[in-house]
């Protein structure tokens, strides 16, 4: 212990109290421009991948700009070697092979690939009282009522029969049309205004306005006769192949600059783009790590890690099982001794409702990336809880790379609660802990980060990557 001057307050505070960053007042202007300037390509990024498959597809093309090559099973890796899997284009490993032998363990970084949205049923298409519509069936936790009265693109693909993939991008291009799904005015929603806010919008009630001119003298079902042709014409497809689809519908605009300073970024999909982006620009700055680099974009976060691109799948297991095997080494050693971030974004204390944060224990924006030891519902359930050594070694790291951070909980206690996928990576016994960047408006067509946060984003994982230690 270092010896304090208890009779001077200003060093008694500055020695025993936590320092709360409000980062526009102490990041140099060259590290605020560094960091503004981190943030275009993550506008664009957030641009064109709006899906899970996009955001994988966008992932790859970035990692082959940054030498990474396909992963083959029985490759022979070496230091510095660049590897990626796609698994399915909905989710993808990449790793950098580091100096250490694997039975030392990798430094792994999880974030997702998926957001809510609409997806199209199987049998989307119907035409009534003169207007065609998309049938949809909500992914993830939304609040039905944000998704009325936005104008939506129509994102994914279609596989035909003989197993061509038809990729389907509709009202991105400001020449495309948009779709939306309606609302009723205030002046016939006396009923409404009563239901439960769950209910405003029923999710039988998300559905897609598609198209209102008939095929002149084609009879019944002519409006949908007619968006059947147009699809046709564009993209060579039939009401048969919506089987063999999976089409997601989005908010149609693109990220924008929030805020007269320009401080936030406004836009669908920073949940949790906002970590997917930042693991990738961390990992293609890994050189030459000493423990292997390994960055994850897993899918189907959103409804709970399930199914074969999930989290909970063993595709992250096999693959660092097939790193293992490949190097003789035994990969539950590696296992145990690797250390995860699960990188996801966590909920900001917001000013307008105060009622649901923690004063003392919320995150702020603007105030670094989120270490949360654990997230979960009920009395800390269904979360992986991160070790205090674990957490001990990551301040360590974060403080010696002038990375700003904060602790924090997403809200009161038993007000709610949230759970991310770090915990399915903790079951494969690795120490894993929750970072991300603080977030307004979570799961709305409108979330919104600060620029700041998201630079802290890439500097805490390029850091993590970098370590030359454990914990
Ligand atoms: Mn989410
Ligand atoms: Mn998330």
């Amino acid at each position: 212990m270092n010896q304090i001057d208890y009779t001077d307050n200003e060093e008694l505070k500055s020695r025993l109290m936590r320092r709360k960053d409000e980062l526009s007042e102490t990041l140099s202007e060259d590290e605020m421009r560094k960091a503004y300037d981190y943030c275009e390509p993550y506008k664009s990024f957030l641009n064109s991948a709006k899906t899970e498959r996009e955001t994988v597809e966008e992932a790859i093309r970035l990692a082959a700009d940054n030498g990474f090559i396909p992963y083959e099973p029985d490759m022979e890796l070496k230091a510095g070697d660049r590897v990626y899997l796609n698994n399915r284009g909905k989710a993808v490993i990449l790793a950098v092979i580091g100096t250490e032998s694997l039975s030392e363990g990798v430094s792994m970084v999880v974030a997702h690939s998926d957001s809510p949205r609409l997806d199209l049923k199987p049998n989307p298409l119907y035409e009534n009282n003169g207007l065609a519509y998309l049938d949809t069936h909500y992914y993830g936790g939304i609040k039905k009522y944000q998704w009325a009265a936005v104008p939506l693109a129509l994102h994914g693909v279609v596989i035909l029969k003989d197993g061509t993939t038809i990729n389907v991008t509709i009202g991105e291009d400001p020449a495309d049309p948009v779709l939306c799904v309606t609302d009723l005015p205030p002046h016939l929603s006396v009923l409404q205004m009563k239901r439960e806010a769950s209910e405003v919008i029923k999710g039988e009630e998300l559905d897609i306005l598609t198209g209102i001119n008939h095929i002149k003298g084609a009879g019944s079902d002519s409006v949908k006769l007619n968006v059947l042709k147009i699809l046709y014409e564009r993209y060579g497809i039939t009401e048969a192949d919506f089987v063999s689809a999976e089409l997601e519908a989005v908010p149609a605009y693109p990220a924008r600059d929030l805020g007269l300073d320009r401080g936030m970024i406004g836009a669908y999909g920073n949940d949790d783009r906002v970590c997917a982006f930042p693991t990738l620009t961390a990992l293609f700055s890994a050189k030459l790590p000493k423990y292997t680099a390994v960055a994850v974009l897993a899918d189907k976060e959103e409804v709970g890690s399930d199914g074969c691109t999930g989290a909970q799948s063993s595709f992250v297991k096999d693959f660092v099982s097939d790193l293992c095997e490949n190097a003789k080494c035994p990969v539950r050693q590696c296992l145990k001794k690797s250390l995860c971030i699960s990188a996801d974004v966590i909920t900001a204390f917001d000013p307008i409702f105060p009622e649901v944060g923690s004063v003392s224990n919320s995150t702020y924006l603007n105030r670094g990336v989120a270490i949360t030891k654990y997230r979960g519902l009920r009395g800390k359930a269904e979360t992986g809880d991160a070790s205090a050594e674990f957490l001990a070694m990551l301040r360590r790291i974060f403080d010696e790379n002038k990375v700003s951070w904060q602790p924090g909980e997403a809200g009161k206690v038993d007000v709610g609660g949230g759970k991310t996928l770090g915990r399915f990576i903790s079951n494969l016994n690795i120490d894993t802990v929750d970072i991300g960047v603080p977030l307004l408006s979570m799961h709305s067509p409108f979330e919104v980060v600060s620029k700041l946060d998201v630079y802290m984003a890439h500097k805490a994982f390029t850091s993590f990557f970098d370590r030359d230690c454990f914990c």
